[in-house]
């Protein structure tokens, strides 16, 4: 088949933790990725041209060679230059539902769809691995949206390991939606304020044949309580280092996490690098009435917010 529409979910973290820096500049990163069912449409089809072509239904996102999606395909091309030339490039169309700059991997969700949409078009029969390889050369978050689900992410997001599904769990986002924060923004925001108690680059683990120190990581205590499915016990233990960046620059923020936070959800945070803030509910039920006493409590037309579910896998075919 030459034409395919993919589903391209969001993800939330449910633990966020900068460990330190690497030699590359990056940050050194423990979290647990959570993907949820609020999700993009990628539509797909081989176009017998040698180009691709990209259109965006979000007036904010750029249409054009900076956009993840065709970064995507442009790797892809230059990767598999036999099947770029056998079938051509693709129209690639991209419907936005996952608010932009948000914190919600919603560029890195349409790169991964759009390897996923050219494997499939151009028959190459990758795997997940060989898929999520590629992935890494995009952006952290992308590999991760390969698979979905719930993970461990380590070095700079890409390296992952499963974790146990909690697809019983619901959350509630609220986003404003004039509000976006650069993700690059606020990691920088964060080695200038605590970079000075990052520990020596060997120690991060960073250094091939190195090991973080075990007390540096405290993702265990929210891993055993996945393991265990304990929804009560994940939401008291959600974390995310960059509130303490983000959260002082954008008081509405926290205005938004402290309300949500009084109507004692299992648990409320901020997501990657905000401004996105969502609270953890055991059913729709509870989810629903969260969502509406939040939209009571700050009755702001800017307001957005959604009742999202936890989502089991990553990239899917309609
Ligand atoms: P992350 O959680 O991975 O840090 P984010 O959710 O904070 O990402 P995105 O929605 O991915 O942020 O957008 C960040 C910037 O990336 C946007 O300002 C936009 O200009 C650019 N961008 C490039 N490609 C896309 C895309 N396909 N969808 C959305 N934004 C894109």
């Amino acid at each position: 088949m030459r034409s395919y529409s993919l589903i391209a979910p969001a993800k939330i973290n449910l633990h966020l933790e900068i460990i330190g820096d690497r030699p590359d500049r990056y940050h050194e990163l423990a979290m647990v990725l959570q993907g949820i069912d609020l999700a993009d449409q990628i539509d797909i089809n081989a176009n017998g041209t040698d180009q691709f072509r990209l259109h965006c239904d979000h007036p904010e996102v750029p249409a054009d060679e900076s956009n993840l999606a065709y970064k995507a395909a442009k790797l892809m091309a230059q990767e598999f230059p036999d099947a770029f030339e056998q079938y051509g490039g693709a129209n690639i169309a991209i419907h936005k539902h996952i608010p932009v700059g948000a914190g919600l991997a919603g560029g890195s969700t349409n790169g991964a769809a759009v390897l996923v949409g050219l494997d499939l078009i151009w028959g190459l029969g990758l795997t997940q691995g060989e898929l999520q390889d590629l992935a890494a050369r995009l952006g952290s978050d992308v590999p991760f949206c390969i698979a979905g689900g719930t993970a461990i992410a380590t070095g700079r997001g890409e390296q992952l390991s499963p974790l146990p599904g909690l697809d019983s769990l619901y959350a509630v986002l609220a986003k404003y939606r004039s509000l976006s924060v650069s993700t690059a923004w606020a990691y920088q925001t964060y080695r200038k304020q605590f970079g000075d108690s990052y520990p020596p680059i060997a120690a991060t683990g960073s250094v091939p044949g190195t090991t973080p120190p075990k007390q540096r990581a405290h993702a265990g205590e929210i891993v055993s309580a996945i393991m265990q499915h304990d929804g009560a016990k994940i939401g008291k233990l959600l974390h995310n280092d960059l509130e303490k960046v983000v959260l002082p620059a954008y008081p509405q923020v926290t205005e938004l996490r402290e309300t949500l936070q009084q109507f004692n959800p299992l648990g409320a945070m901020m997501s990657g690098s905000g401004p996105t803030v969502f609270a953890l509910a055991e059913s729709q039920k509870e989810a629903e009435y969260l969502q509406q006493q939040i939209q009571a409590a700050l009755p702001d037309p800017d307001l957005q917010t959604w009742v999202t579910r936890f989502r089991a896998g990553g990239i899917q075919i309609v």
